[in-house]
Order: structure tokens, then C-alpha cells, then sequence
């Protein structure tokens, strides 16, 4: 029987290169997505994938997510891939409660929902493979980013606690830290900035969202069941 993954914002830049790079390997795999339906569509037309919108940050959302998930693809979660991520950049001095709540409850209240809802279904069949996306901001901080840089490093917590949960049940959990990859997120930076980031990067560009998700599929491999409470840099050299 095909196993079956869910990718959170897995409609949309790496997200939607894990879904498809899951999806080649033979997984049946479910993509959320929170309100960019054009998109969601496209991307279902072009690889079949079926497309889930819900928002992350909301737990009963999630949990009637997840149910429709598992009715629609008869199963329950095998693989979860925690991706969705926003910014909301600003200088403290100057950022509002709800910018600071936002980032919060999208980047890691998320992971605690999605995580929380999957786990009793793995921990019944002793298997599981929890990928939970972080950011290189979250281990060296970023000038504008506190509540980004807060929210992906209490991921790092989270995966290291939950690995450790979780390690006696045939479930690894582990955190990508990817550094700075071409996507609409990185799009959105003003061209200036951009510059000063790439020749700080060793191999001297940004990543590709491909290379992400040839780091998703390594943690999501059975054969990579002793692997759990890690993070792996995929930043293309940078140190921290
Ligand atoms: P992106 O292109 O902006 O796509 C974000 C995806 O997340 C979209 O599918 C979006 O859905 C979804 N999403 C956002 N908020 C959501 C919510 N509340 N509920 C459900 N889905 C939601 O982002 P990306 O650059 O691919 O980043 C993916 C992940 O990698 C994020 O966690 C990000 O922090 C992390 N990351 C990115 C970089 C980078 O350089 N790009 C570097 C380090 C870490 P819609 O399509 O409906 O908007």
C-alpha cells in the first residue's frame, strides 16, 4: 500500500517541490495550502496532486484538514512535511503586536497543531517520519526578523523534544534549516539586499528549491530511521 504524506504550503515554492519530489517516489501525497487557490489549482492540474486549503495556525482548521486528508486518500499521515511559512520583516523598535502573533502562530504554533494531530495515528502503527522546515535565521538571527528568527528556532526545540518523544515508536522527527532560496519569499526582497546575501554564500548564489527537497526526501526515507532530533543546513556553505 502507497504511503501517504502531507505537505503544509505544499502548493507553492519548495513546498511544491517536496510534494512533487514525494509524490515521483510514490507517496500519495496531500498539498495544503492556506488562500492562493489560483495557484492550488494550477499546480493540481499540472501534477495531480491533490490540493487541501486550510489555515495552519488554526488547530480545528488542521484537524478537519488532516480528516478530509485521510478520508480523500484512505489512510492516515505517514510523512508530514511542516513547510508553510510567512515573513512580516520589521525592526523591533518599530514592530507591531500583531506582526510579532502572525509570524508566531504561522511559523510555529503550526507545527505544534499539525504535529499534535498526526502523532496518535503514527505512534498506534509505530511509524512516522515528522520534517519540519526551519530557516538558517533561526540559528544565526537576521537583522528585522525577530519574530521569524523566535518562531524557526523554537522549531528546532520543538524537533529535538518531540524526537525524543517519539524516538521508542519508529518515528524520527527532524528540522531542515535551508539558507536562502529562489522563491516568492526571496522574490519579495528588494534587489540591494539580495546582493549583500549572495557573496556572503560560499558557493556564491541561492539555493534551488530542488535542493530542499532532495534533503526532505533523505529525512523521509525508512532507511533513514536513525536519524532523528537533527538539523540539517542545506545553506550552501554559510557558517553560523
Ligand atoms: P512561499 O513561496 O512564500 O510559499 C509559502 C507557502 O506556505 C504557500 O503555499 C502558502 O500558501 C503557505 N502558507 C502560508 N501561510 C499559511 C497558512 N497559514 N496555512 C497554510 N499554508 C500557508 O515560501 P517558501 O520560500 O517556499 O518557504 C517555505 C518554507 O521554507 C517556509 O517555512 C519558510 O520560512 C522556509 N524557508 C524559506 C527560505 C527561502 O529562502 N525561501 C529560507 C529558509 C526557510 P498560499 O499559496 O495559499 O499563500
Amino acid at each position: 500500500m502507497k504511503k501517504i504524506a502531507l505537505v503544509t504550503g505544499g502548493t507553492r515554492g519548495i513546498g511544491a517541490e517536496v510534494s512533487k519530489a514525494l509524490r515521483n517516489a510514490g507517496y500519495l501525497v496531500a498539498a495544503n495550502y492556506r488562500s492562493d487557490t489560483d495557484t492550488a489549482e494550477k499546480f493540481h492540474r499540472e501534477t495531480g496532486i491533490a490540493v487541501f486549503p486550510w489555515d495552519v495556525s488554526d488547530y480545528e482548521s488542521c484537524e478537519k484538514g488532516i480528516l478530509k486528508v485521510c478520508e480523500t486518500l484512505g489512510g492516515t499521515v505517514d510523512v508530514l512535511v511542516n513547510n508553510a511559512g510567512v515573513t512580516c520583516d520589521r525592526m523591533l523598535h518599530k514592530m507591531n503586536p500583531d506582526d510579532w502573533t502572525k509570524v508566531l502562530t504561522i511559523n510555529l504554533n503550526s507545527i505544534f497543531n499539525m504535529c499534535r494531530l498526526v502523532l496518535p495515528a503514527m505512534r498506534a502503527r509505530n511509524y512516522g517520519r515528522i520534517i519540519n522546515i526551519s530557516s538558517i535565521n533561526g540559528l544565526k538571527g537576521q537583522v528585522g526578523q525577530t519574530n521569524y528568527c523566535a518562531a524557526k528556532a523554537g522549531v528546532l526545540g520543538f524537533t529535538k523534544a518531540l524526537a525524543l518523544e517519539s524516538a521508542s515508536k519508529g518515528i524520527t522527527v527532524n528540522a531542515i534549516a535551508p539558507g536562502y532560496i529562489a522563491t516568492d519569499m526571496t522574490a519579495a526582497m528588494n534587489d540591494d539586499i539580495k546582493e549583500r546575501i549572495r557573496i556572503e554564500i560560499p558557493v556564491g548564489r541561492f539555493g534551488d528549491v530542488a535542493e530542499i527537497a532532495n534533503a526532505v526526501m533523505f529525512l523521509a526515507d525508512e532507511k533513514s530511521s536513525f536519524v532523528t532530533g537533527a538539523v540539517l543546513n542545506v545553506n550552501g556553505g554559510q557558517y553560523m
